[in-house]
């Protein structure tokens, strides 16, 4: 509407007019992938494409990653020597890095995101840990609907839609795990997922 009323002519109006359309560009491409993931989800049975994946290594990858894209929090990884698991890799690291962007958006400027892994008997668990503001015990029950947000004024600011985690339980049903959610108001959350090897 901007452009349209005022025209290009004026430099900072279309400068801000073109960061608000990438901006919902970018919102309305990530909602279409998640509505298509579920809706993908429940027309078909999704084929899962298990390999033995180095899931040390992927979590490196995407510690390294996220050190990159997001300069307003620091990062942690445990030091964990190698093992595998024979998972889908591309679904687990849509659900990891849903998880991790939970974290960045509900979690103040400086404050610790850490990833970790570790494997135990028959299965291993990846955990994604943030000091940031927590979620009220009555809602974690609730977190897994689809659309669910907890109280939308404290959420209005960080945009979302309240699918992704709908979507990561739904990733790790495939994978017969399961996932475990902890937090503390004002402390942190720690999401817990827990997938046999
Ligand atoms: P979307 O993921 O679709 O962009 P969203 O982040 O709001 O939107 P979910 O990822 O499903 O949706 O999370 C549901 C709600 O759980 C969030 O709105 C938020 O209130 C709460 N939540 C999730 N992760 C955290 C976290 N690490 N810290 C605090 N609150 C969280
Ligand atoms: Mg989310």
């Amino acid at each position: 509407d901007l452009l349209s009323q005022w025209g290009i002519d004026n430099k900072e109006l279309t400068k801000e007019a073109l960061s608000s359309i990438k901006e919902e560009v970018f919102n309305m491409t990530d909602l279409m992938e998640k509505l298509l993931f579920i809706a993908r989800e429940e027309n078909t049975r999704y084929k899962l494409n298990l390999t033995n994946v180095d899931i040390p290594s992927l979590l490196k990858r995407v510690y390294k990653e996220f050190k990159m894209i997001d300069k307003k929090h620091t990062y942690l990884i445990h030091n964990i020597s190698e093992f595998h698991g024979f998972i889908d890799e591309k679904l687990i690291l849509q659900a990891i890095r849903a998880i991790i962007e939970n974290s960045i958006k509900y979690t103040p400027k400086n404050k610790q995101i850490t990833i970790s892994c570790e494997k135990k008997k028959s299965y291993f668990e990846i955990k994604v840990s943030d000091k940031g503001i927590g979620i009220p015990k009555k809602h974690i029950p609730k977190l897994f609907n689809r659309f669910y947000r907890v109280d939308e004024a404290r959420t209005k600011d960080t945009g979302g839609n309240g699918l992704g985690l709908s979507i990561v339980k739904s990733i790790v049903d495939m994978h017969n795990g399961h996932i475990f959610i902890d937090s503390e108001v004002n402390k942190g959350t720690t999401i817990t997922l827990k997938l046999p090897i």
